[in-house]
């Protein structure tokens, strides 16, 4: 049956300034990055958008290879947003990068502009799209002059084939670079798309001042730690997550007993505020102002509805903050 988005979808999320542009994100975006792909169960990926969607969760992020295999994330995603999301088009922000490896040979994998004027091209094809909204620069390439990586940003905007451009994984002095860069050119750079988490915080080190006096917003990606910093490996591996489905990027291994002694303890902390730990988790990313947004990824509609109450309690007093720091030292 045909899809209808419910009427009251903007009235419990929380919508915050990208920098000093135009645009407002959601406090939470949702990354296609895992369960998307034609491995995946398709009803489920439907189910998870439209969920999403209805939560007010109306920016998605993307990449040229997510899957598996490469590609088919985008093409799931083209084949859903035609199906239940057409009509909304215009209430949506799509983001997709490149600058991972994608196709064989020199010119599908890092930074050239010959990889990312195709890639996009390519990206717009399997979407079912005439621009995405966001185009990021997935990496940075040591060996690609940072004016080429910047100027074919530039060149997508120009042509239409994306509104706005972002840089993701960038070192603050790469990204200080690339800001001036665009600049230059006439293009704002939108956004920074780190890894942050309470167990990653290159981030504090320079990066998030350069986002902060630069005015470039930022979208936190696996704010969860791939689902640790929650409670579901307090009780062993449950067959369904990711340590235990998918081996590529999150490995049992990795998950060791010395993480799940501070799991625990922030667990505990959490249950004192009245939320469980991922909602914690994604709390803790959003006191400070220049994130943006945080972004998730699921495997189920109900985590969806979980993650959205994280923004019931996103105060943190002085005492809960130090117990953290405590912990995570
Ligand atoms: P998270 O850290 O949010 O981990 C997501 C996983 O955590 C889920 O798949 C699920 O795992 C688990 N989870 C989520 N919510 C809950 C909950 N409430 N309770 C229990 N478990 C939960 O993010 P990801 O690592 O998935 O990354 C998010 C997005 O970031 C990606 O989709 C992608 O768009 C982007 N990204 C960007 C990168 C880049 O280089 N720019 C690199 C990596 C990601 P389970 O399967 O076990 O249920």
């Amino acid at each position: 049956k045909p899809f209808s988005a419910s009427e009251d979808r903007y009235d419990n999320m929380q919508y915050r300034r990208c920098g000093n542009s135009g645009i407002l994100l959601p406090v939470l975006s949702l990354g296609l990055w895992h369960n998307f792909g034609h491995s995946d169960d398709f009803d489920n990926a439907r189910n998870l958008l439209r969920t999403a969607f209805n939560q007010g969760i109306c920016h998605f992020d993307l990449a040229n290879n997510y899957g598996p295999p490469y590609g088919s994330a985008e093409e799931s995603f083209g084949r859903i947003l035609k199906l239940d999301l057409a009509n909304y088009r215009d209430e949506l922000m799509i983001s997709t990068k490149a600058g991972w490896d994608m196709w064989p040979g020199p010119y599908g994998d890092l930074g050239s502009k010959k990889y990312l004027i195709a890639s996009l091209d390519q990206s717009l094809k399997r979407m079912g799209l005439d621009y995405v909204d966001i185009f990021y620069s997935h990496r940075r390439d040591p060996d690609t002059p940072l004016e080429e990586t910047m100027g074919a940003l530039h060149q997508c905007v120009q042509q239409g084939k994306a509104l706005y451009v972002g840089i993701s994984q960038y070192s603050a002095e790469d990204t200080d670079r690339a800001h001036a860069i665009l600049k230059d050119l006439g293009t704002p750079l939108l956004i920074h798309q780190p890894r942050y988490n309470m167990f990653d915080r290159w981030v504090e080190n320079g990066l998030l001042d350069v986002l902060g006096n630069e005015g470039i917003g930022s979208i936190a990606f696996s704010p969860l730690h791939q689902g640790v910093l929650t409670n579901k490996y307090l009780e062993g591996f449950p067959k369904d997550s990711r340590a235990m489905k998918d081996g590529r990027y999150l490995k049992k291994e990795q998950i060791t007993s010395e993480i799940l002694e501070k799991v625990k303890k922030l667990n505990a902390i959490a249950e004192a505020r009245g939320q469980n730990l991922a909602q914690m988790a994604l709390a803790w990313l959003l006191k400070d102002e220049r994130v943006s947004t945080v972004l998730i990824g699921v495997s189920k509609t109900q985590q969806i509805f979980d993650n959205v109450k994280a923004l019931e309690n996103l105060a943190f007093t002085t005492n809960e903050l130090d117990k953290i720091e405590e912990i995570l030292k």
